[in-house]
């Protein structure tokens, strides 16, 4: 029997994995690539899916990787189902991986789809009603089954046809992972790098400078890589500024920064790669340069010298900039 697995390579769904493995199941793994996954952010350079690709090759698995991401924009800008407790538009975000994975399962012939969502793990997706709606729309009832909690939801088809047995289905349920890291331990699963799984949109902060974008119809791939990579300013409707806060994010800065760009920097002294995109005036480049000096080693000089240079163009101009204060800071900081 086929069925497809959604695996991020968190705990769970690894923990599903090998459980539905053990029932001699015929698993094809997918993993949904978007730029908000905290789990790839934080291993160890092998780029998107690299944990669930690792848990693919311990299990003996096939693993696809699709690049949601555009589909998952459009979804981020105007969720039907609304957003969670920050930008975490969970119930639409499901319904498209559950829709791409039943397009899946049609290719390759499997008969249901496999996922490690936890019964009432997280608040917006994983309580019953949500996950009733989510399988509605994707036009997939009765073909999910969550191996770690089946027993306490209605038997899904292929438990009812007995392709599974639901006697060896798990109760897990609530937000606490203790019973997963017990089971991982029953199993010798001892490597889970990233235990919460993780997603950048239910992080406070991250999520404000989405909002941001968001508003200022400017949500695209630049945007959403630079907001990773500093401190996000909004200068005016049209104008933002990103400060690195260390060497590693001045380089990604440098090398995200785009044709049409400004780029500034402290002119002999050290500080912060910082990019500007929009349209910046006299007075919007003074600013930026201002912020800039803030953050550079001005050995407690007020003021610093600061060059500005729009890319391509590669002439840079210096302006000695006072630094700007805390107060007037925290006014642009998103
Ligand atoms: S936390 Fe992020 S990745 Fe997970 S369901 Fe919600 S929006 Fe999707």
């Amino acid at each position: 029997m086929k069925a497809i697995i959604l695996l991020s390579g968190g705990l769970d769904s690894t923990l599903a994995a090998e459980l539905m493995s053990r029932e001699g199941l015929e698993l094809l793994a997918v993993n949904f690539k978007t730029p908000f996954c905290l789990c790839d952010r934080h291993s160890s350079n092998l780029g998107c899916g690299s944990n669930a690709r690792r848990v693919a090759e311990a299990i003996g698995i096939d693993l696809k990787i699709i690049n949601a991401t555009k589909d998952f924009l459009d979804v981020l800008k105007k969720p039907a189902h609304g957003y969670g407790a920050n930008m975490n538009p969970c119930i639409d975000c499901r319904i498209l991986f559950f829709r791409k994975s039943k397009e899946l399962m049609r290719e390759w012939g499997a008969s249901f789809i496999i996922t490690g969502e936890v019964l009432g793990q997280r608040p917006m997706s994983q309580f019953r009603r949500q996950m009733n709606i989510i399988e509605k729309e994707a036009d997939l009832e009765g073909l999910v089954l969550r191996p770690l909690s089946a027993k306490l939801l209605a038997p899904t088809i292929p438990e009812k046809n007995g392709w599974i047995s639901r006697e060896r289905m798990l109760d897990i349920a609530g937000r606490s992972r203790k019973p997963q890291m017990a089971l991982a331990k029953d199993l010798g699963i001892n490597d889970y790098p990233c235990a919460a799984g993780g997603c950048l949109l239910t992080d406070p902060e991250f999520a404000n400078r989405i909002r941001d974008l968001i508003k200022h119809d400017e949500l695209d791939m630049q945007n959403i890589d630079l907001l990773k990579a500093g401190r996000y300013f909004r200068l005016s409707p049209s104008a933002k500024l990103i400060v690195g806060r260390n060497e590693n994010e001045n380089k990604m800065l440098s090398m995200l920064a785009k044709d049409g760009d400004y780029l500034f920097g402290p002119a002999t002294i050290n500080g912060p790669i910082a990019v500007g995109k929009g349209a910046f005036t006299a007075d919007l480049l003074e600013a930026a340069c201002r912020i800039v000096a803030r953050y550079s080693d001005r050995d407690g000089e007020p003021k610093a010298e600061i060059t500005h240079e729009r890319l391509p163009e590669n002439e840079k101009i210096s302006i000695k900039a006072n630094f700007l204060d805390d107060d007037e800071l925290a006014k642009l900081r998103v």
